[in-house]
């Protein structure tokens, strides 16, 4: 039986049909008056050379849903396996020119499920090519990280990336991308020399400093979803450092002074130097931990005298202090919590769950006030409380270093002089995925709040917040009237929305 038997599909009448967005922040496509006529797939399928999984059809499921089990409910009417620009071209002409409301998705680990709708799902999973040469990387915008450290690390390379090895190239470079090289390097978005666009009319281009500018600058930090369809993105790549792993575990009632100590550390900190502080608190055992953590990709000797000087500047001893030295890949390995490259794929191919979670962040830009240090320590304390959590926390990522020193004119990133982004966290059971989000929300979003008298309320667009009202000036502080100057340009249709997307 073919797919286009299987999807029972045909050319139907779209002129009465509206787009409407849906609960969940997905979108449904209702006809006015009369029953709900289908969108005509098999026309879409004729144009495309992937396969057009259609709901219903075989082997729906496994291509239906993005990283986060929470939003599984969410059903899309179909999802295009694109495998080539061709096919995204077809996909976007296809949605246009019949008023069906889609999303893109390439790694699906958005924290809002909003690279999952109910209506056409743009998949670029397929096009996942890594090639590398002369110093550089061409990836395909569905590669995920895991196989891109592979790709150029293969070369002796490395690019600045993120920490889970399932997370997509694409919605990481476009919001930024913060990792472990993020000091020493910059943003993975401050590599990016090159990118090929599908554009809102369906044409293909290259876009780079020299060609669609504008388009460029807002394709480095503006955020994926707002602009056209990335379909591949081109690296600048460095020779790859051997990292000094660290970890500096206190015990919690210590945890003002770490705070302090970290922060006050932070902007004399040689930016070779990558680090953070984990809060984490696990309500079924009542224990809340805290460790300063983080890699040194200067000489191996001289990683102690930073530790030492970050260590008088919390004033109390760790615990313990641990030294390990590693590869980059290996190095990204253990930050993916993978054992091996073949494993670190989502389950069941791999051994990276889908964890059903919450998450929120605020970026921070001067030293807390010991107000505001009692506060962060009294939220993590209060995640000891929330109900079937397997763990929530808030991570303390220094920033800083190269991150600061690249001028928001040469990209989209808001947040250059931030000092610290705080990132709440709140995960349950793989086995319960769709209890009730809420208390979770709650959390998260409720951490967010009580911070905010401290520290404002810039947030980090990696982290979708649906919570935030204002998010242009939160997620894009100082460089959201250029980006909706280039969306009017670029997309003058609206045609790629979403609900916190940059409008003209
Ligand atoms: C477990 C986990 C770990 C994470 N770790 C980090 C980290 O270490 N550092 C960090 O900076 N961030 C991290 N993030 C956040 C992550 O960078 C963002 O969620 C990012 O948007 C994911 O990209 P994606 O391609 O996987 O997601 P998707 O859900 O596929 O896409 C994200 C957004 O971009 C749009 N989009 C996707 N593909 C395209 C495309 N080809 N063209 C145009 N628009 C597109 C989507 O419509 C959506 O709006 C993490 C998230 C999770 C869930």
């Amino acid at each position: 039986m073919s797919l286009l038997e299987v999807a029972g599909v045909g050319p139907a009448d779209v002129s009465r049909r509206t787009v409407l967005r849906g609960v969940g922040g997905g979108v449904a496509l209702l006809a006015l008056g009369a029953a709900a006529a289908s969108p005509p797939w098999s026309q879409l399928q004729q144009r495309m050379t992937g396969r057009l999984y259609v709901k219903g059809s075989s082997g729906y499921a496994a291509v239906s849903r993005g990283y986060n089990p929470r939003f599984d409910s969410i059903l899309p009417s179909a999802v295009a396996r694109c495998v080539s620009d061709a096919d995204v071209s077809a996909c976007v002409r296809f949605a246009s020119s019949n008023g069906v409301a889609f999303t893109v998705r390439s790694g699906g680990h958005a924290l809002t499920g909003w690279s999952t709708s109910t209506g056409l799902v743009i998949d670029t999973t397929l096009i996942s090519r890594v090639q590398v040469a002369a110093g550089s990387a061409t990836v395909g915008a569905g590669a995920r990280l895991i196989d891109v450290y592979q790709g150029v690390s293969s070369a002796g390379l490395a690019l600045p990336g993120g920490t889970c090895g399932s997370v997509g190239i694409s919605g990481l470079t476009m919001g930024g991308g913060i990792g472990v090289l993020t000091r020493p390097w910059g943003l993975t978005c401050d590599q990016l020399t090159a990118a090929t666009v599908v554009f809102a009319d369906g044409s293909v281009k290259q876009v780079s400093a020299s060609r669609w500018p504008g388009l460029f600058w807002a394709l480095r930090g503006g955020g994926g979803g707002s602009f056209g369809v990335v379909t591949s993105l081109t690296f600048s790549l460095r020779p790859a450092p051997t990292f000094q792993v660290f970890s500096l575990p206190y015990p919690m009632t210590a945890a003002p002074k770490v705070v302090a100590g970290f922060q006050s550390f932070l902007p004399t900190a040689d930016p070779r130097l990558g680090c953070q502080l984990t809060f984490r608190a696990t309500p079924s055992t009542g224990r809340t931990t805290v460790a300063v953590t983080g890699t040194w990709i200067g000489p191996a000797s001289a990683l102690g005298p930073q530790l030492d000087a970050l260590v008088a500047r919390i004033g109390v001893k760790p615990t313990s202090r641990s030294i390990t030295s590693r590869g980059y890949m290996a190095t990204m390995l253990d930050e993916a919590q993978c054992t091996s490259y073949s494993t670190c794929r989502l389950s069941p191919a791999g051994s990276i769950p889908r964890v059903p979670s919450a998450g929120a962040s605020t970026m921070v830009y001067s030293p807390l006030s010991s107000g505001g240090i009692a506060k962060l320590v009294e939220q993590v304390q209060a995640g000891l409380k929330v109900p079937k959590a397997t763990w929530t926390g808030c991570s303390v990522v220094g920033l800083g270093g190269a991150v600061r020193a690249t001028s928001t004119t040469d990209s989209a990133f808001g947040h250059r002089n931030a000092l610290m982004m705080l990132h709440y966290l709140a995960r349950w059971s793989t086995s319960t995925p769709s209890l009730d989000p809420t208390p979770f929300d709650g959390y998260v979003r409720g951490f967010r709040a009580a911070m905010a008298p401290f520290c404002g309320t810039g947030a980090y667009v990696n982290y979708l917040d649906r919570a935030i009202p204002d998010y242009g000036n939160a997620y894009w502080p100082g460089t959201y009237p250029r980006l909706q100057a280039t969306k009017a340009k670029v997309d003058p249709t609206n045609l790629f929305r979403f609900p916190q997307s940059v409008t003209a």
